[in-house]
């Protein structure tokens, strides 16, 4: 059967195809294949726009193992929580509200699963927060002879356990199936969300001021605009949480009241209204429509605010289908990154009805973490998927690898192994994939161009 990506950017023939039932006959599933000389690759939501999850030999699916299998409290209120690999993020999200829990960040999208999502290096936004791979704990991965290794970072410094638990939780599949995969989560909370529309100029000269003063800030820009849509999200203190339940009627009311509340204009019109979707038909047809429409769409956004469970304030829906490149550029970088961005934009005349995101994150140490050691700005450019989308990426790649970028593991680039050597210890982990990994099984064309071949 054949395995296509959410974004229609890649599609595949597979040799064998497989859903395994349970952690032993996942690790049945590898070794046979493994023995046959097959590749094995595990896929997620395939909602990755790089061909990261494609294989020529046996595609697992973890559909089958969802959940959580358990629940350590922390002093903190928080708790490491064991999920299986498969699990969705929608579903862990229900799962830890259940518990009083949730994710301490999300990206803008909920359906991916938690081994693909991490082994990508999905992230959200917010300068003092990490992708989702910081928030790992721990993985139980599966090797080409079915044995099953449990590392954390709880393993000495140094050691074989600790350096393949580096690499294993932003590895692309790189070092073995995750079945497995233990988060640091914090206690559930609330997040007031403020929608603005500025000037574009007010935006990109005072990032780091508005970043400062909210926990979170993401940004929508649409081409040939001068205005921006920022989407600001900060939690609630005790007080104003219990003020808020209060008005609320007690907690249950205010949580599936705000819950259904929830859903706001960026969310509704912008980014996943079917609207949108007739929109970008008309543009695939009629291009030069592009910049008019985008001032429609501009001019529509108005300020708005809204108090709702973390969960439910992050996550959009995406019902509209895109191709996307996000890069990760030094902070510093970002104001002449979008300038450039926006000259290329103004002289080329391209159509580009489809916002361009400007989100952040903290520098953290995750051995292939696109802001391991410095803080980070991340450029998303999205086009619609039947629009051509070359000439646009390859200006934007442009300016981004001038600029220093790191290519999203899981949206489009044209990076490869060589060019990536300045910026991960790939070194490193090819050391770890040859002890692991000898034979090469969870090789794939994507693994072999971006991390080398072992
Ligand atoms: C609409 C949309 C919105 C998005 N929003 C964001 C966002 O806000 N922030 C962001 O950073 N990214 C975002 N992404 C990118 C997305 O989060 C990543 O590409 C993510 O990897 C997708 O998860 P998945 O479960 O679909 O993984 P897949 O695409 O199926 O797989 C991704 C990689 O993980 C590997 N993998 C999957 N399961 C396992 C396993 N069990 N063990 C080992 N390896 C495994 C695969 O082999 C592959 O290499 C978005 C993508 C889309 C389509």
């Amino acid at each position: 059967m054949t395995f296509t990506t959410w974004g229609r950017t890649f599609t595949a023939e597979p040799a064998r195809r497989a859903m395994p039932r349970d952690e032993p006959e996942l690790c049945a599933l590898v070794a046979r294949a493994a023995q046959d000389g097959m590749h094995v690759r595990a896929v997620g939501a395939g909602h990755s726009f790089t061909d990261a999850a494609v294989t020529d030999g046996l595609l697992l699916s973890l559909d089958h193992l969802r959940g959580i299998e358990s629940v350590q409290r922390l002093p903190s209120g928080g708790a490491l929580v064991t999920v299986a690999a498969g699990t969705r993020l929608h579903e862990l999200n229900r799962l830890l509200a259940a518990n009083g829990l949730a994710m301490r960040n999300l990206g803008d999208i909920d359906r991916q699963s938690v081994a693909g999502a991490i082994s990508t290096g999905t992230h959200g936004t917010g300068e003092r927060l990490g992708g989702l791979a910081t928030q790992v704990r721990g993985v139980r991965v599966v090797l080409p002879d079915g044995s099953v290794r449990s590392v954390s970072d709880d393993d000495p410094d140094g050691s074989p356990e600790r350096v393949l638990f580096e690499v294993a939780r932003l590895a692309l599949g790189a070092v073995g199936v995750l079945a497995a995969v233990t988060l640091e989560v914090v206690p559930a909370y609330l997040l007031r969300s403020t929608e603005t529309v500025r000037p574009w100029r007010e935006v990109v000269d005072g990032y780091d001021e508005l970043v400062a003063r909210h926990e979170r800030v993401d940004a929508y820009w649409f081409p040939g605009t001068d205005r921006m849509l920022t989407w600001c999200n900060d939690p609630l203190d005790r007080e104003e949480a219990a003020a808020h339940a209060a008005r609320q009627e007690g907690p249950a009311g205010a949580v599936r009241r705000l819950g259904a509340g929830a859903r706001t204009f960026l969310d509704e019109e912008v980014l996943a209204n079917a609207a949108l979707g007739a929109v970008m038909r008309t543009a695939t047809v009629a291009p030069r429509w592009v910049p008019q429409v985008n001032r429609v769409s501009a001019a529509l956004l108005g300020d708005r605010t809204y108090v709702a469970p973390s969960d439910r304030v992050l996550v959009t829906r995406r019902r509209v289908r895109f191709a996307e490149m996000e890069y990760a550029v030094p902070r510093s970088e970002l104001a002449g990154v979008l300038t450039e961005l926006a000259a290329w934009l103004r002289t080329s005349g391209e159509p580009v009805p489809f916002p361009v995101e400007v989100r952040c994150a903290a520098a953290d140490d995750v051995w292939l973490s696109t802001a391991r050691g410095r803080d980070t700005a991340y450029v998303a450019v999205h086009q619609f998927h039947r629009m051509p989308r070359e000439r646009y990426f390859a200006a934007a790649e442009e300016i981004f690898v001038a600029a220093g970028g790191r290519p999203h593991w899981g949206k489009l680039h044209t990076r490869t192994a060589d060019d990536l050597a300045t910026h991960y210890p790939l070194d490193d982990v090819a050391k770890v994939r040859a002890v692991v990994d000898p034979d090469g099984v969870f090789r794939n064309r994507y693994t072999d161009r971006v991390l080398g071949t072992p």
